[in-house]
């Protein structure tokens, strides 16, 4: 049997692997073959060198040591008081001498490895009372029956990730097992590639990493198994780009020196940013390339995204062609609306004989749309916004050029794909320039990842004059509230808003805040707390109510009211999360924010602070201390390091839902930990990728990528 065909032998065959025991490894692990197998890998905080093995005579208070020896019996306590049992296991090595090592709430230990045992516990060897004790200790079966000769333990101790019924022990023998029959592994990396990255071999790494001889060889072992996923994934996502290009021609929709873009920004009453001015740069080099564009833009909230994009799809009108807008919202694309009328206005958009701008969504009427739909197919309208109703059939263009998905974490990857279809049917096959906006503060890992098929262009500064929002976190309870309410009536005064904002829409029976003098709460609710501050708080002042349970034409109303100043104080719910614009709002109080994850309280959080005034948000919290995630928000306003912080407490799967963001099921890489081989897979995958797309010249690694990546997965992984 060849390596290949052992790794894909299913875990049956692993000697020692029982049908019972192949049941639990699926239904535990989703391990069917020997592959899998090896492809569960230890902790990889939780390797461990043994302590120097030692008789318990010698040893010294203080030391780390391995004690082999028996279970001689276990002691379990429950102290009174504390929720939690001890249980105590008491080992006796071979010169009689005895250690305690005890293991919290891990009683299930004592069936596992019952009395009699032979063992290796390690720890730091400390005096407890009378007893001797190993502190921390790990604790190691040595062999299962008695006569079988003792096995002397591996110099460095491996924890699985286990169950009850498929302990690490034992899931270190069969993966010991399984590799003892592993024939020597032949390497699918170019032997350049892995010269040039300093990466030990394919066979070495996976060996190691499950049995490693000293701790030292763990790491370089683990990064090149690290490499592998994230280099494989890499091609896969490289070859699928240079496929989708290869179906359809680009355009040539160069930016005219005296156009339409240009011209925006001569009437424009700022400057650009800096980093605005470097989007347009890379975008006018990607607009002029008659290969279609395929760019994230990617900036925290009021970078300033919009004007890029605007720009961008003037240089479709000055080529002749159509652009489109796509936001994920009807509140958004009629923000967007207003927005590229009050911009564009100076340029004669609008004007009679001027280019034409419309608004296209689900509410539009439908004697307007026929007219609307006539005038895009023939291309009367030269700049559409709008929603999802885009993407319907009816929707024709004469030459689309430039198409703006704003928001791209609502929408999947085949929306961009069926407008950009759109415009190629149009244009004779040829595919427009595709432009994603995205104000997800996606840490470089992850979008270097996610969007591995787009380019990433980044705003990382402010429009000048923006003060950082002053945040704080303040107990629910605290009397502070009522300090909060007099500082809203000033502000408002001053021609200022707040936004109040509420994880629920209705109090709820089931969503409960303990109380910490005993009884609990509903979790805070818009509709509760809006009867709250009409009546007793705010009588005085016009206060709204938003949540998407209401009709959209009475939720708009209410926003355009207090863009407007008509209503002060808005109670909202994560409606307003996303992209909602009004200058004035400098207050934003969010309610129970515990509730709420990381970025979506960024997101609030940036509906404020978006003009010059200094603005402030208010995090209520019941549980206002030890709050890393609140702390976090209290800390820093910048959207890129809050995802990293995210990314650190919660795990990236958590990040966005995996399933949606098609996040790869990466099974070693962490996109946080390992973020420089990233970069340095996606350079090695693009370099050979654009020399040798089918990878003709490396079958083996070809191979690797077809199975780990086949165009079905990716496909998958993009629409999510
Ligand atoms: P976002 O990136 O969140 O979509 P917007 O495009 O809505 O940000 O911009 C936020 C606000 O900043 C808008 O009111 C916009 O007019 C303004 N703005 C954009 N660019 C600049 C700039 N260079 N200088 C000053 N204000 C700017
Ligand atoms: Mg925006």
């Amino acid at each position: 049997m060849d390596a290949q065909e052992w790794l894909a032998a299913d875990v049956t065959e692993v000697p020692g692997v029982s049908g019972r025991a192949a049941a639990t490894l699926r239904s535990a692990f989703g391990v069917t073959t020997v592959r899998d197998l090896l492809e569960h890998y230890p902790h990889q905080d939780k390797y461990r060198e043994i302590g120097v093995r030692v008789a318990l005579g010698d040893a010294a208070v203080g030391q780390a040591v391995t004690i082999v020896g028996t279970i001689l019996r276990w002691n379990v306590v429950r102290p009174r008081k504390r929720r939690m049992t001890i249980a105590k296991a008491v080992v006796v090595d071979e010169h009689g001498g005895r250690v305690e090592a005890p293991f919290f709430n891990q009683e299930w230990r004592v069936r596992q490895t019952p009395k009699g045992a032979r063992v290796a516990v390690s720890g730091t060897l400390e005096r407890f009372r009378d007893q001797l004790q190993l502190k921390n200790p790990k604790l190691e079966v040595l062999a299962e029956d008695a006569d079988e000769q003792a096995d002397e333990p591996e110099p460095v101790h491996v924890t699985y990730p286990a169950t009850e019924a498929m302990p690490s022990p034992r899931i270190a023998r069969h993966v010991a097992a399984a590799l003892d029959r592993l024939p020597p592994l032949a390497d699918h990396l170019p032997r350049g590639l892995r010269e040039g990255r300093d990466l030990v071999d394919l066979d070495t790494a996976l060996r190691t990493i499950h049995r490693p001889p000293h701790l030292d060889a763990v790491a370089p072992a683990r990064t090149r198994l690290v490499y592998d996923e994230l280099l494989t994934l890499q091609i896969g996502l490289q070859q699928r780009r240079q496929r989708l290009e290869s179906g359809a021609d680009g355009m040539d929709n160069d930016p005219r020196p005296a156009g339409l873009g240009q011209a925006l920004l001569d009437a424009l009453p700022f400057a650009p940013t800096a980093a605005q001015r470097r989007a347009f740069a890379e975008l006018a080099a990607d607009l002029a390339r008659p290969k279609p564009m395929h760019r994230l833009l990617q900036g925290d909230v009021g970078s300033g995204k919009t004007l890029v994009g605007a720009w961008a799809m003037l240089a479709a009108v000055d080529n002749g062609r159509q652009a489109v807008l796509m936001a994920p919202t009807e509140v958004l694309a009629e923000q967007h609306l207003r927005t590229f009328s009050a911009l564009l206005a100076p340029l004669g958009v609008n004007a009679v004989g001027g280019p034409r701008l419309e608004l296209l969504t689900g509410a539009t009427g439908s004697t307007r749309l026929r007219g609307l739909l006539a005038e895009l197919a023939v291309g009367d309208v030269h700049l559409v916004i709008g929603t999802h109703a885009l993407l319907e059939e009816r929707v024709t263009f004469d030459h689309l050029g430039v198409v703006i998905v704003d928001e791209q974490h609502r929408f999947g990857v085949e929306h961009r794909t069926r407008l950009r279809d759109k415009g190629a049917k149009a244009a004779a096959g040829r595919a427009p320039d595709v432009l994603v906006m995205t104000a997800t503060p996606i840490p470089r890992s992850l979008a270097l990842t996610l969007y591995g098929d787009l380019d990433v262009t980044v705003l990382d500064e402010l429009p000048p004059g923006r003060q950082p929002i002053r945040t704080e976190v303040i107990a629910s309870d605290s009397p502070r509230r009522a300090r909060l309410h007099d500082y809203i009536r000033a502000r408002v005064a001053a021609g200022e808003r707040a936004y109040v904002v509420c994880p629920l829409v209705q109090d709820s029976d089931a969503l409960r805040v303990e109380l910490p003098g005993g009884g609990d709460r509903s979790v805070a609710s818009a509709e509760a707390m809006v009867a709250h501050l009409t009546t007793e708080v705010f009588p005085d002042l016009a206060v709204g109510l938003v949540h998407g349970r209401l009709p959209a034409a009475e939720r708009d109303r209410t926003m355009e009211a207090f863009r407007h100043g008509d209503v002060q104080v808005l109670v909202a719910t994560t409606v307003i999360e996303v992209g909602v614009d009004v200058p004035e709002a400098t207050i934003m109080v969010i309610e129970d924010a515990d509730r709420f994850g990381i970025s979506q309280l960024h997101q609030l959080r940036g509906r404020v602070g978006r003009a010059t005034a200094q603005s402030y948000c208010v995090l209520f919290s019941s549980v206002p201390d030890d709050n890393p995630r609140l702390q976090a928000l209290a800390d820093t306003t910048d959207g890129f390091r809050l995802a990293e912080t995210d990314l650190e407490l919660r795990g990236e799967g958590s990040l966005f839902d995996t399933r949606q963001s098609g996040l790869p099921d990466l099974k070693l890489a962490r996109l946080a930990r390992d973020v420089e081989w990233v970069a340095r897979s996606r350079e090695d995958a693009r370099a050979l990728v654009e020399a040798d797309g089918a990878l003709h010249a490396h079958p083996a690694l070809r191979d690797e990528v077809a199975r780990r990546y086949g165009e079905e997965r990716l496909a998958a992984l993009e629409t999510g």
